[in-house]
């Protein structure tokens, strides 16, 4: 438990809920793109055509239709994988636990990027991890820091990444990157987690390849995650692994919670089978370039040229870095939440070792277009009489 503590941020998003304040800080996705009418179809559907097994206990692992539903996914995304190879989990927040619960003894080493998912470093502190953390830019994880760490540190045992617009930067792992990444993993005999909930929402470029499809030793976990496509009520996600790692995951899995809901995954399946996600994935692309568009011209009209901000071709967030000493979380609880009613997520908590503390992470999926612009707006005008 000393490693449990509630995080820094928690206070700070709580400011951020009130409704008088306009929050760049939440990571939700934007609920008005739920396919509710569609949800409460196969809802129904799954009782009065499947209520039985629908609300009976199922296979740990997930129900069979679904896995090779999410295999079939897969596939298309260039990995080659089966039903067998697919995990069922509440949601990819339970994969970095039970990920980390498998393979994590106490002092063991973890290597992130820097800045990491914060979600990330919560399921794996319980296990005591030690983290090193390896340098990014815009191209992501820098392969020739990686290299160094693991010089220095050949024991290292778990390498998690967030390839596609990572959470907090928005940052995307070139194709080189990636080849390079595997070549160094199977040096060092890692196991690699490639946790990839924001994946399927690229708004421009061309999709890069998932690790996992590039993987030949059965050393890389993918994590999917329905939270992003469809709604993260639903706590659906998985993991796509070698099969004796799926085995392993899949007993931690049983252990930990028996199964997901077989309601819920009834539910999903229905859904897959009878309306075109792809099609939905489509308009929630859309929705969030827009909003992307909009926050970024507004941020590069109104910012300080000192303040430098991620370009992120898919995804929710972009991530601001502010001049050296300059403290974003000072600046909100002193400045942006009272004087200007506007928050978002300082980035200090994000580093696993040494946290910086002129960042922020800002999200622009879940407010308006006049949110956007007005809370960039008053942002950059407390700025410039900061900085
Ligand atoms: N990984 C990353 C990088 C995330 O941003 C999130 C959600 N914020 C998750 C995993 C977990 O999402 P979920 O459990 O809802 O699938």
């Amino acid at each position: 438990m000393n490693y449990v503590k509630p995080s820094a941020i928690r206070e700070l998003l709580r400011l951020g809920a009130d409704p008088e304040i306009i929050s760049f800080g939440g990571g939700y996705p934007d609920a008005s793109l739920f396919p509710l009418e569609q949800l409460n179809e196969v809802y129904q559907r799954a009782i009065t055509e499947k209520g039985r097994d629908s609300l009976q206990y199922t296979v740990s692992n997930g129900t069979p239709r679904l896995r090779e539903q999410i295999a079939r996914r897969m596939n298309l995304d260039g990995i080659d994988c089966n039903a067998d190879n697919v995990l069922v989990l509440q949601g990819g927040q339970q994969g970095l636990d039970l990920v980390s619960k498998m393979v994590v003894d106490r002092g063991d080493i973890i290597i992130t990027e820097s800045p990491t998912f914060l979600g990330a470093l919560i399921a794996f502190n319980p296990y005591e991890p030690r983290y090193i953390d390896v340098e990014m830019d815009d191209d992501g994880m820098k392969m020739d820091d990686l290299e160094r760490v693991l010089e220095q540190n050949p024991e290292a045992k778990l390498l998690y990444t967030v390839p596609d617009f990572q959470n907090p930067s928005g940052v995307t792992m070139s194709l080189e990157r990636r080849k390079r990444l595997i070549e160094l993993a199977n040096e060092y005999d890692l196991i690699v987690l490639e946790d990839s909930p924001y994946r399927e929402l690229r708004f421009s470029g061309e999709p890069v390849p998932p690790l996992k499809s590039m993987d030949t030793e059965g050393r890389v976990i993918f994590l999917g995650s329905f939270s992003k496509i469809l709604a993260p009520g639903l706590r659906l996600g998985w993991a796509v692994a070698s099969h004796e790692l799926i085995q392993q995951l899949g007993l931690l899995k049983l252990a930990a919670d028996t199964q997901c809901s077989t309601l819920n995954m009834s539910a999903v399946s229905l859904y897959l089978d009878t309306y075109d996600i792809d099609a939905h994935i489509a308009s929630i692309r859309t929705a969030y370039r827009t909003k992307k568009d909009l926050m970024l011209e507004t941020i590069r009209r109104e910012f300080p040229a000192s303040i430098r901000f991620t370009e992120p071709s898919g995804g929710m967030f972009t991530w601001l870095t502010f001049p050296e000493g300059f403290d974003a979380g000072a600046f909100m609880r002193q400045k942006a939440v009272p004087e200007g009613k506007v928050a978002y997520v300082p980035g200090a908590p994000f580093f696993p070792v040494n946290q910086r503390a002129n960042h922020a992470r800002v999200s622009y999926s879940t407010q308006s277009d006049a949110g956007i612009v007005k809370g960039i707006e008053t942002l950059a005008r407390l700025l410039k009489a900061a900085i």
